[in-house]
């Protein structure tokens, strides 16, 4: 499956803007906390490098791969962890931080699995929010850009494991 290239949907710039505004509200929130924000990879890897280098409070990081859609455009709801994190979050600040938050399966799984390793605090931030295709009720409490129901890869997100290097993030068809 390759895909073709359709058009930019949002910019390296208007990304980058955005990354910097979501950075100094975390910064605010969380200015007498220390952070642990866990990205889930792969495809929020270049979302969470930048976005932790706009938070200029005390963080630490950690990361879970989750089973992804594999070659496919359409959620499962079944999700798998592939690798876990290194430590306990109990009693700790989390923050997860998400590429896109599509039918809200895989968050919503995510958050209650969290949860039950008790962390002080847990809290969702996703780069991008497709609110049109959910299914179940997850509002990621920072969000980057709100985007119409169109597949999208670049900054980290992939299709078929291709473009996860291009700095815009783009449309693509199947
Ligand atoms: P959800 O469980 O909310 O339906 O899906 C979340 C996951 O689906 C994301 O982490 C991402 O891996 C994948 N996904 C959903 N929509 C898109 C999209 O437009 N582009 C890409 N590349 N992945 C998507």
């Amino acid at each position: 499956m390759e895909g073709s290239i359709k058009e930019i949907l949002i910019s390296r710039e208007e990304i980058a803007e955005r990354v910097k505004v979501l950075g100094e509200k975390i910064s605010r929130d969380y200015f007498d906390k220390k952070l642990m924000v866990i990205g889930i990879l792969k495809g929020s890897f270049i979302f969470m490098a930048d976005l932790v280098r706009e938070i200029t409070r005390p963080l630490e990081i950690d990361f879970m791969l989750l089973s992804s859609y594999g070659n496919s455009l359409q959620s499962s709801g079944q999700v798998n962890i592939l690798k876990d994190l290194g430590q306990s979050i109990r009693g700790k600040e989390v923050m997860i931080v998400e590429d896109i938050i599509d039918t809200g399966l895989t968050l919503k799984w995510l958050t209650d699995t969290l949860l039950l390793r008790e962390p002080s605090s847990l809290r969702t931030c996703t780069l991008l929010d497709k609110p049109s295709r959910r299914i179940v009720e997850i509002t990621p409490d920072y969000n980057g850009f709100i985007i119409p129901d169109s597949f999208v890869v670049g900054y980290g997100l992939d299709y078929s494991e291709r473009y996860r290097n291009l700095s815009d993030i783009v449309i693509v068809e199947p």
